[in-house]
């Protein structure tokens, strides 16, 4: 943007966590940034660009605290998987076979958030057995083509579901069981020599695309593997983000195989710090939640995905009250499946209410709004300039059509938006003040010719796939039947609203 005339956004209302009743304002954009917010009408610089945006009502650009791009063609391949039946079927559904592939998963899950008002991610993506710079660049690059800012978060792990889950392997049919243990992982060694070759040539700038790195899930990786990447992130600065305490069957086999919390083992290889976004913490308590907090992490809360694959309800009130950072996501295509951040914040908000009948606690409008906006953002990196319509941050905005159904009449708000929006009054989004989206369609990528590579690209990939998809359909009952014993299996505490179906 550097060089371009000022923008001037003229008529709108704003809205963000802190100015919740949507004032009328406009607003100066330079260089990318909200250079000023200023009294309806106020003179500003004579050789602004004009852009009228009376009847809109604008908010910071959404931002999804936890996604995965390579999962981007497997919305809607299921309706009842649990989570460890999700990881099971895995081998197909994230299929990707280039980096090519990766391109086409990224742009597409980045043109559906873009479109519904999302306009940074935080990209967890699974290269197997490791990530290579072209692959973990192709991805970001799909993302960065359609005007999302994303940081790429490339998965390591040294073991699979049937490594991580203890009994899980010995469970199987004898004639199942050598198919498994043919799958091979890489060690940490590799991993992590692999992890610094992505970093060491990253092409892209550390606002547009930062790096981080995701050791998946705790049981996925071994104690050296967590050691090695929290040597990595305190050596380069890197953040760090993974799965923990998803499910009760991750609690229930973490606590037999570690006998200590997976909060406990997570912190004791390193790894819990400023640095750190734990995705899910559903099966935490109290002390793990003190634990998070003490070390200064954050936390990625995907109340869809944790309901989609009956993970159980996490509790964002006690996350809050002990000054978490909480952001908001929608977790991958095969579990959230429109990757729609209003979809997630209205979901946080009501799961709040199922908690108990206290309305007090029960999270805010705000509350909700800051964890899909600033900190969201704050736990990408980005605190105190991205998530917020204030001068210097980001000019990342989403323009909702005020005279669309869903504000009609308009009420609160901030309120409004938050119980009723469904992504379908967004016209306008921007990026660094860089127009992408206009009257709700991508200004960057052509959909048909996305549309027409996306259909190939899967018709191609499922023609692959069937032995890998056999394979899962045949271990899955193995899978659903252990599993459902340990979930069945007694624990201190509960995330399941226990009073029977
Ligand atoms: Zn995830």
């Amino acid at each position: 943007m550097t060089g371009r005339r000022p923008l001037r956004i003229d008529g709108a209302r704003l809205l963000d966590a802190e100015t919740p009743d949507a004032p009328f304002a406009d607003l100066l954009i330079e260089d990318g940034r909200i250079a000023a917010v200023l009294p309806p009408g106020a003179p500003g610089p004579e050789d602004a660009e004009r852009l009228d945006a009376v009847g809109c009502m604008v908010i910071p650009g959404l931002v999804n605290a936890h996604t995965h791009s390579h999962l981007a063609f497997a919305k809607g391949v299921h309706d009842r998987w649990t989570l460890e039946l999700h990881l099971n079927h895995g081998p197909w559904t994230n299929a990707l076979l280039t980096p090519e592939d990766r391109y086409i998963a990224a742009q597409l899950g980045a043109v559906e958030m873009l479109t519904k008002g999302c306009t940074a991610a935080v990209d967890l993506h699974n290269e197997i057995p490791m990530p290579s710079p072209e692959g973990i660049a192709a991805a970001a690059q799909g993302h960065v083509d359609a005007g999302m800012r994303v940081q790429m978060m490339p998965m390591l792990a040294d073991t699979g579901l049937w490594g991580a889950i203890p009994g899980l392997k010995d469970a199987l049919p004898e004639t199942l069981r050598p198919q498994v243990e043919a799958i091979r992982f890489a060690g940490p060694e590799a991993l992590v020599e692999a992890m610094r070759r992505v970093a060491r040539d990253w092409p892209f700038d550390a606002d547009t695309a930062p790096l981080g790195l995701a050791p998946t899930i705790p049981l996925h990786c071994s104690d050296g593997l967590m050691r090695a990447c929290a040597e990595l992130s305190a050596e380069t600065g890197l953040r760090t983000h993974m799965h923990l305490a998803e499910s009760k069957v991750q609690a229930v086999a973490g606590l037999s195989r570690y006998g200590e919390s997976l909060t406990a083992r997570v912190d004791a290889a390193g790894l819990l710090n400023e640095r750190f976004t734990a995705a899910h913490a559903v099966w935490v308590d109290d002390a793990d939640l003190d634990r998070i907090a003490a070390r200064g992490a954050a936390i990625a809360h995907n109340p869809g995905s944790n309901l989609r694959l009956g993970s159980g309800l996490a509790r964002a009130r006690r996350m809050l009250e002990r000054g978490i950072t909480v952001g908001l996501g929608t977790d991958a295509s095969s579990c959230a499946d429109g990757l729609n951040m209003f979809e997630a914040m209205r979901t946080a908000a009501l799961i709040s209410h199922a908690m108990g009948p206290d309305p007090e606690r029960w999270l805010t409008a705000r509350e909700v709004l800051r964890m899909a906006t600033e900190d969201g953002a704050a736990s990408m990196g980005f605190a105190g300039r991205l998530g917020r319509i204030a001068p210097g941050y980001l000019a990342d905005l989403a323009f909702l059509d005020l005279r669309h159904v869903n504000y009609l009449p308009l009420n609160d708000p901030l309120v409004q938006m938050l119980f009723v929006e469904n992504g379908a009054a967004v016209r306008r989004v921007m990026v660094g003040g860089r127009t992408v989206v206009e009257d709700g369609r991508p200004t960057l990528v052509d959909l048909d010719t996305l549309r027409a590579r996306v259909e190939s690209t899967v018709e191609r990939i499922r023609a692959t796939v069937g032995e890998r998809k056999a394979l899962a359909e045949a271990l899955a009952p193995h899978t659903a039947a252990f599993c459902q014993c340990l979930a069945a299996s007694p624990f201190p505490f509960t995330r399941y609203g226990e009073f029977g179906p």
